[in-house]
């Protein structure tokens, strides 16, 4: 595609174009590293307070274009100022306070407007207010052109490098759907984003995910918002909301058409293929909600999905939490997770607050991290989230405490699996489980093996620290084992992902 660039040659003095890796053509990348081309040129006292213009070409079906700009001469006091126009408008301006932009349809670098972006001829605008004479100052800008809009920079760049367990929500909403505040004056309003973050921030979490209703429009305001809150990774995800049931989708972060005509698994399958295409997963919401007038197109009515299609179910979520007064409720997303792995699907449970008002406290059911899914990640980055939830390597405290924890691991001879993997039965059916427990004093753990609970095997947890160990007799064709802890009051207050039990 790069071949059929045209390159401008402005001035010899003053500017020269170097095409850098022209024979790779631009990729659907997800890592910026190398760039598309280089544009490199000098700058002298001729160029004092002038504004420098150099072009560049955009091909057809560019989202998303970076540009990194470095120069010397700043010890002799060379400022260049930046700025951007495309081939119809001015597109921004960041004077000398900015290296790095980058511009896509749904989010800009503040100072830039997202929107579309045009091919022919762009070009980069330097402000030279300062250049001493006698000074040469060489300016590199490197151009990245990418036909993946994903916010690549937040993809990848980990909030934190360290692998561990981290605590987070996965399901909100803020004024950019359906999400509400209340003004100064106690007006209710859409709620601006950063009251969402604020709150979030405030309960401690290590990431959250804004899940706005087939919109995008949040994503610039996350991108903004992130460099602020740069303890916390912020997602940019979206909640799919058909006429036949919702899902949220992690990852892409541009437009996806969630237009179905029918609740065949055809339609949903083609809005589904492209995040997936994308790196993104697929999440179905509070399946288990009527659909009707009082939820419309709530409740899900898509079947046959092939497997691998949905990542994850959410089997608690705390509006329904909130109605029906308990996270066991058959309103919630259990009954399809259970029929999911049933079927020898992989999925992961996770819990979302679905929360639609920002400042609710905290003890209150619903409110951002009531309930919090505990995800471990490589390290924490959007991709590290989703390859998290994909691990199985999750569990959902649903009232949000940050002390409490759970974790499994079994053992069948020399075979061992831990949450969210495989366990390889070989030909004893002897299977150890060990059971880690934390934050639980007094309460219980239940074994549930496919779907149903096996009570003669329930334990109960007499130290705030606990691990127990619990021999348990495969029976053949058993495909799953997942736990969960009850209170002394027998409420659920913590969940784990299953360990999938494969006989060959
Ligand atoms: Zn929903
Ligand atoms: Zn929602």
């Amino acid at each position: 595609m790069r071949s059929t660039f045209i390159f401008f040659y402005i001035s010899i003095n003053i500017l020269m174009l170097f095409p850098v890796a022209a024979q790779q053509g631009i990729q659907n990348k997800t890592i910026i590293n190398t760039p598309d081309y280089v544009l490199k040129g000098e700058l002298t006292i001729e160029n004092y307070q002038t504004y420098v213009e150099v072009p560049f070409e955009v091909p057809i079906d560019i989202k998303r274009l970076t540009i990194e700009v470095s120069y010397s001469g700043k010890d002799q006091r060379t400022t260049i100022d930046l700025g951007l126009e495309d081939p119809k408008k001015f597109r921004g301006w960041s004077g000398g306070s900015k290296n790095k932009i980058t511009l896509s349809m749904e989010d800009a670098t503040p100072g830039y407007l997202p929107g579309e972006l045009p091919s022919g001829k762009w070009k980069l605008l330097l402000g030279v207010p300062n250049i001493r004479k006698g000074i040469v100052s060489k300016y590199e800008a490197s151009i990245y052109l990418e036909k993946n809009s994903a916010i690549t920079e937040f993809f990848d760049k980990p909030i934190n490098s360290k692998e561990g367990w981290y605590r987070g929500d996965l399901h909100m909403h803020t004024g950019n759907s359906d999400g509400n505040c209340l003004s100064q004056s106690g007006q209710k309003i859409p709620c601006p984003v950063y009251r969402t973050v604020e709150a979030a921030a405030e309960r401690g979490l290590d990431f959250i995910a804004i899940t706005e209703h087939n919109a995008t429009s949040h994503a610039n305001s996350l991108r903004e918002l992130q460099t602020a809150f740069d303890k916390m990774l912020l997602v940019a995800g979206r909640e799919i909301t058909t006429f036949y049931g919702h899902a949220n989708v992690y990852g892409p972060t541009d437009f996806i058409d969630f237009r179905m005509s029918d609740s065949s698994s055809m339609q949903a399958k083609k809005w589904m293929d492209v995040v997936n295409s994308k790196g993104g997963i697929v999440s179905i919401n509070h399946a288990g909600v009527p659909s009707g007038e009082a939820c419309m197109g709530c409740g899900w009515q898509i079947e046959d999905l092939p497997n691998g299609t949905v990542s994850s179910v959410e089997i608690i979520n705390g509006g329904i939490m909130k109605v029906s007064g308990s996270a066991d409720s058959p309103f919630q997303g259990w009954k399809q997770w259970y029929k999911m792995l049933n079927s020898g699907q992989y999925v992961t449970a996770i819990g979302g607050s679905d929360n639609h008002t920002a400042e609710s406290k905290k003890e209150i059911v619903g409110a951002i991290g009531y309930p919090t899914t505990v995800i471990f990640m490589k390290e924490l980055s959007v991709k590290g989230m989703i390859d998290g939830i994909r691990s199985g390597r999750v569990f959902i405290d649903i009232e949000g405490k940050s002390d409490r924890f759970i974790d499994i691991f079994s053992t069948n001879g020399n075979e061992e699996a831990k949450m969210g993997e495989k366990l390889n039965i070989t030909s004893k059916n002897e299977i150890q489980l060990t059971v880690s427990v934390e934050g639980a004093l007094g309460a219980s753990i239940e074994f549930i093996v496919d779907g149903a609970l096996q009570s003669e095997m329930t334990q109960s947890i007499k130290k705030n620290k606990e691990i127990v160990k619990i021999d348990w007799q495969y029976v053949p064709g058993s495909k799953w084992i997942h736990v969960k802890i009850r209170d002394e009051n027998g409420k659920l207050i913590l969940v784990s992902n299953p360990i999938y039990l494969v006989k060959n």
